[in-house]
Parts: C-alpha cells; structure tokens; sequence
C-alpha cells in the first residue's frame, strides 16, 4: 500500500468515509490482537444509529468481522495484513 498517497478525489464521499471506518477497525482492531471479541469504541456509521462496533478476528480466513452493538450493520475486511494500520 501506498502510504504517501491520498485517496483520489473521484471517490465518492461515502467510499471514503467508508475506507476510513474500515481503517479504524483495523487499527483498533489490531491493537488488541488475541482478544477474541473486541469492544472498538467506533460509531456506527448508520445515520441514526448510536450503536458501537464489536470486532474479531476470523482466523480461518484471516479475515476482521466487524458489527453493529444495536442494528444489522455488519461486514468483513480482508488484506488488511501488512497495512498501515495493522498494529499486530
Ligand atoms: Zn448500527
């Protein structure tokens, strides 16, 4: 990954808004690697929402998932290895 390099400008707003949540929950994530469900301390960014998410590594697939404490938000986040924000 690039690390000098922002995100182009063509990317719509809610993509990057999107790539940053995702970088938070790998970095908060990875910070306390071994803690099978981790409280991250990131709103949820669905509007309305006041809900937390909760994180854990999927070790089969080496894959974070990543949910919503209060709605049906949820995903996964693959490569996240070797990133920038992998503090692990
Ligand atoms: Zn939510």
């Amino acid at each position: 990954m690039d690390e000098t390099r922002d995100l182009p400008e063509r990317i719509p707003k809610e993509a990057r808004e999107m790539a940053g949540f995702i970088s938070l929950v790998i970095d908060e994530s990875t910070t306390r690697f071994g803690v099978s469900v981790i409280d991250t301390g990131i709103r949820c960014f669905r509007k309305k929402c006041f809900g937390t998410i909760n994180s854990e590594f999927l070790f089969e697939t080496d894959e974070i998932y990543w949910s919503c404490t209060k709605c049906q938000n949820a995903g996964t986040i693959s490569g996240w290895q070797g990133s920038r924000w992998d503090n692990s």
